[in-house]
């Protein structure tokens, strides 16, 4: 799995302080960017403190993110405030196997060798299909939810924060779990002040929607 911004907004955390300082000032708010850095830092800390989120709605974020499977990307895109460009099966000859295979299978020899065997054996399927003249769009059909795939998505640091609640909860899967992670990770160098407290409920709320007593994160 490869995760990178690619863009974001300018400033993302100075755009979100002006937002937020522009309600309770008669300033205009194309003046506010003259505000001290320090001042407008000190009021996105107290917004997030607060939870007063929507003004982290005007900064946006961009990854390119690759080599994941598809049974990933489906649970993704039910993010729905997001954008997104997937590496589409209709036009996109998948020749080569690949896939992703979940460590518990990984790490059992046999299991991954059985594994391997059946992805081969789907893969020559897609192939023979596509020799015969089917085209990539219903060749497709055959392959795996373990495919791997290629995908950019855009979201704002709010919607990000709600992905982070529930992705990085050790409940998500551990493939969503990871990239959760690692964008996560990539953000918090670009707007630490937002993203300071990001992560599972258990650690931005101090409580736990899922009620998982056995969990090691569960709030004491
Ligand atoms: C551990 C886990 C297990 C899951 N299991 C399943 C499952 O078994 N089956 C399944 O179908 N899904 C499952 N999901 C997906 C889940 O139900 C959500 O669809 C997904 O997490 C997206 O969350 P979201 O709606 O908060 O995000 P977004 O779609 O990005 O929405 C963000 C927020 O905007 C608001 N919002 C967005 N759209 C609307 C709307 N139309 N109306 C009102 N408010 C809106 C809501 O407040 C929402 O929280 C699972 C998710 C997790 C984390």
């Amino acid at each position: 799995m490869n995760v990178k911004i690619i863009s974001f907004t300018p400033n993302p955390e100075k755009t979100a302080a002006m937002a937020a300082k522009l309600t309770h000032s008669k300033i205009k708010p194309e003046d506010l960017d003259k505000k001290s850095e320090k001042e407008l830092q000190s009021i996105l800390r107290e917004v997030m403190k607060l939870g007063h989120t929507s003004v982290v709605e005007h900064s946006c974020f961009s990854f390119a993110i690759s080599d994941v499977s598809r049974s990933l990307t489906h649970q993704l895109v039910r993010h729905r405030i997001a954008s997104y460009a997937q590496q589409s099966q209709r036009y996109v000859n998948l020749n080569d196997p690949n896939y992703v295979t979940p460590p518990k299978i990984a790490k059992d020899e046999q299991m991954k060798k059985a594994y391997d065997k059946t992805m081969k054996e789907i893969w020559d399927h897609y192939n023979k299909l596509l020799e015969m003249g089917i085209p990539a769009e219903d060749a497709r059909y055959i392959l795996p939810n373990a495919t791997c795939t290629n995908i950019i998505v855009t979201m704002n640091a709010r919607s990000l924060l709600n992905f982070f609640e529930l992705r990085c909860c050790l409940h998500a899967q551990w493939e969503i779990r990871q990239l959760a992670n690692k964008m996560l990770e990539e953000v918090k160098k670009v707007a630490p002040i937002i993203f300071k407290n990001a992560g599972p409920s258990c650690k931005s709320k101090g409580i736990c929607p899922e009620h998982k007593k056995d969990c090691p994160l569960y709030p004491k």
